[in-house]
């Protein structure tokens, strides 16, 4: 049995960064940028009015003070004539600030009569200019990796690059092996239980940027399993779920033998998920999953995910786990590394009694994993401990 950080960076050993491919700028949402990319232009291109009002000289500025008011410059039609001495253009938000003026008094301040406007209030001294390139200037660059998110394709766009440069997404297929699984819809017969893993990992990777194909469920047979694998064989990342212990039913150590697959573990040293195999089957890296519900969606966390990170091209450091203290005291761990379901309330941490691998209510009710390291000791109310949040 191997570590959990020993296996993890087997794991990532197993899978490399994705090319970049380029798409439309509204496809990019969600993708990791896969290279720097720089902005073809000045914003704003000009300098622009921040409020609506009258743009004029600052050195006029003062309560009391008269304009004749010569034009009007609005967002999309600037004014193209030259503001003189006691003269103003009536201007709105957006609106280029005409030549001569370097100061905008805001409509609120200024009293009108026909073509004439007094400065009625103090002004203050915000010009209410934003000055030509001042949120990014031509060659302003956006970093990569990252995953783009709404502000950054809002970035993007103002920027004008209409083609965004971003990693291919990995496929992943995953494969469910059992006798006893059924679709969720169909009617299972009285010895069976409806599939359930598959989907929430096809949620959990989908979420992470995967393209997660979803193969018919492989009964327990060789031969099923082996089509399930020739199905899956062009997936970047093939994850199978059961099978993988040691019982008469569990085939997949042995298949995925016979097919060849250079086999880089075989069991990890956690609760739960502890059979656990993985290696390299054609193109593919193979993940074994165990069975169990919380099980592989435990493993989805701990394992797939950043393996699907680095495949995006994305930092795969163990993300820094949180601390909380205890509400209750937890008793000490065995020799493998416990991931306890638990709720963290805001303030401190509840450990569920019930940590049964089968039970997705449970795992549905949690909001963290409580990480206990191997024979971690007994632990008292309000001790501190650290967890991952899901
Ligand atoms: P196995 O590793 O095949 O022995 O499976 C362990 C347990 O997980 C058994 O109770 C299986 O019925 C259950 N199981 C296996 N695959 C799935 C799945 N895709 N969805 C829900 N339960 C599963
Ligand atoms: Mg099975």
């Amino acid at each position: 049995m191997i570590s959990v950080s020993d296996a993890l960076d087997t794991l990532l050993d197993l899978v490399s960064p994705m090319a970049a491919e380029t798409v439309p700028l509204r496809a990019a949402a969600g993708r990791v940028l896969a290279e720097p990319v720089s902005a073809k232009r000045d914003q704003p291109p000009f300098a622009a009015s921040a409020m609506d009002g009258y743009a004029l000289k600052s050195a006029e500025v003062e309560k009391d003070a008269m304009f004749k008011v010569i034009g009007e410059s609005a967002a999309g039609h600037g004014f193209t004539g030259r503001v003189g001495a006691g003269q103003a253009v009536r201007i709105f938000t957006g609106a280029p600030i005409p030549e001569g003026a370097d100061f905008v008094v805001i409509q609120e301040d200024i009293s009108r009569s026909g073509n004439l406007i007094t400065i009625a209030d103090h002004p203050g001294t915000s010009t209410n200019i934003r000055p030509k390139g001042g949120d990014f200037q031509i060659g302003t660059t956006m970093d990569a990796p990252r995953v783009l998110g709404s502000a950054d394709i809002a970035l993007l766009a103002a920027m004008n690059i209409a083609q965004v440069p971003v990693r291919k997404q990995p496929t992943v297929a995953l494969i469910s092996t059992g006798d006893e699984l059924v679709l969720p819809g169909d009617t299972p017969g009285p010895d069976q239980i409806i599939a359930s893993n598959t989907f929430g990992l096809d949620a959990l990777l989908t979420a992470a940027g995967a393209r997660v194909r979803i193969l018919p469920i492989a009964r327990d047979t060789e031969s099923d399993l082996r089509t399930a694998f020739e199905l899956a064989q062009d997936a970047d990342l093939i994850v199978t779920i059961g099978g993988a212990s040691v019982g008469d039913h569990d085939l997949v150590a042995g298949v995925t033998e016979t097919l060849g697959m250079s086999r880089a573990f075989y069991k990890v040293a956690m609760r739960p998920g502890k059979p656990l195999m993985a290696g390299t089957l054609g193109q593919s890296a193979m993940v074994g999953l165990p069975g169990n519900p919380v099980s592989a969606m435990v493993c989805g966390h701990i394992f797939i995910l950043p393996m699907l990170r680095a495949m995006l091209g994305l930092a795969t450091d163990t993300p820094a786990l949180l601390t909380a203290p205890l509400a209750h005291p937890v008793s000490e761990n065995g020799p493998r590394q416990h991931y306890m379901r638990g709720r963290f309330d805001g303030q401190s941490v509840h450990v569920f009694d019930d940590q049964d691998s089968a039970r997705l209510t449970l795992l549905a009710e949690a909001n963290v994993l409580v990480v206990r390291p191997p024979k971690d000791g007994a632990r008292a109310t309000g001790e501190r401990v650290n967890y991952l949040p899901i």
